[in-house]
């Protein structure tokens, strides 16, 4: 079995260990020593990272007594021979502070509240809690978190003790261990017991601080999410600056903010509704222009024309601003970021021949797009080629209304 070091001393950051076995597992090397002081997964705690002899150590997991260690590259190591162990040891007590943390936080939970703990997980970001109560106030949260402040300023310390699964010390466990035979439990002073198999600080106040940043509902049941230790300060400490700044752009004191956001964006809303009835407005000037501008063929009002638009937005107005029921047909190319946005609207009356149009002119400007009756749109990416697109559209139109008109005539 493995000597597990970092039982007996969770600040041991560095250490040697004898090779008692390497082998390999798939794309990874398995190496077993006879102690470490790194820590396997379990108990919502992840796996410890660091060196073992110069190489990373991908991942460490428990197997029955055994601690195994899983490098991704061949270590130089044969049975017998010495390896130095290295800790990554920000990412070690950072997880020291999250599950020091989140005893106390059910400790207060179970103890003052009443409210019991049904599963935790220690994430890169955030600790988080699942509880069994189904509703949690504001006010009510405050008051645990002042309680889990008085309890890491209070400094503890904490205690692990081996009982035995007879032993009457064990009713006072927040709740039932696991485990049976030998129990690991954790003692917060004499404050909350718990059984446990992670690796804790040695006294409360190393937690620092830790706040519930997050509440969700979950299968009926309240989880809260906290920063715990260094996390916490960090994270007041960013939170803080953004609100600073949100300050100084809205020229509002830092807890005036929400109510200055709200107001702005009223305001925002009122302005773009206002904004977009005016490009409306410029959408139909520019419509109107166009077809005043066009020519009369057998009924049929038929303009078309490119220009350079310096708001491509005024497209999207477009098919609104064509008359519906007036007999004609509208063709647009705008010269937009060098390219040609082209739009074309026909009066349904006209049976529009769209499918011969694209394929014998929108060529002539490397063009794409398609729509079905009144409107059509598209773009093309040679713009040198849009005078002759539109006077050949032109020409294609005027006979095709022509031809159509006669023919009615005819039929009628
Ligand atoms: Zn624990």
């Amino acid at each position: 079995m493995t000597e597990l070091i970092f039982y007996h001393d969770a600040y041991q950051k560095t250490g040697s260990a004898r090779v008692r076995s390497v082998t390999q597992q798939g794309t990874r090397w398995a190496v077993l020593l006879d102690r470490t002081i790194f820590y396997p997964e379990g108990g919502g705690q992840p796996a410890d990272k660091g060196m073992l002899a110069g190489i990373p150590v991908a991942d460490v997991r428990r197997d029955g007594d055994e601690v195994i260690h899983l490098l991704d590259q061949a270590p130089p190591l044969v049975p017998g021979d010495s390896s130095l162990l290295e800790l990554d040891w920000g990412h070690r007590y950072d997880f020291m502070q999250q599950h020091t943390g989140q005893h106390i936080i059910s400790g207060v939970l179970h103890q003052d509240f009443g409210i019991s703990t049904v599963s935790v997980h220690q994430g890169d970001e955030v600790t988080t809690i699942e509880t069994d109560c189904a509703d949690l106030t504001e006010e009510q949260l405050f008051s645990v978190t002042l309680r889990v402040q008085q309890i890491i300023g209070e400094n503890l310390p904490v205690a692990p003790n081996l009982l035995h699964e007879s032993d009457a010390q064990l009713s006072k466990l927040r709740r039932e261990p696991k485990v049976s035979g030998t129990v690991r439990v954790i003692s917060l002073g004499g404050y909350d017991h718990a059984a446990c198999g992670g690796v804790h600080l040695r006294c409360t106040g190393e937690v620092l601080l830790a706040m519930c940043t997050a509440t969700e509902k979950i299968r009926g049941r309240i989880r809260t999410a906290w920063k715990i230790g260094e996390r916490a300060l960090r994270d007041y400490h960013r939170k803080h600056l953004a609100l600073e700044r949100a300050g100084t752009l809205s020229s509002a004191p830092p807890l005036e903010v929400p109510d200055r956001l709200e107001k702005l964006l009223e305001e925002n809303l009122s302005l773009v509704y206002e904004k977009n009835q005016l490009k409306r407005q410029r959408a139909a000037d520019m419509v109107q222009g166009i077809f005043s501008r066009g020519e009369t063929a057998a009924g049929y009002r038929v303009a078309l024309e490119s220009m350079e638009l310096d708001d491509p937005e005024l497209l999207k107005h477009l098919p609104g601003m064509l008359p519906p029921d007036f007999p004609s047909f509208f063709c647009l190319a705008a010269l937009v970021n060098g390219e040609v946005r082209w739009c074309i609207a026909a009066s349904p009356s006209l049976k529009l021949p769209f499918q011969q149009i694209r394929s014998e002119l929108l060529p002539l400007i490397e063009g794409k797009g398609g729509g079905k009756p009144p409107f059509w749109q598209g773009a093309g990416k040679d713009p040198s080629g849009t005078e002759s697109f539109l006077y050949q559209l032109r020409e294609f139109i005027v006979s095709y209304i022509r031809r159509s008109d006669n023919e009615a005539e005819e039929n009628g």
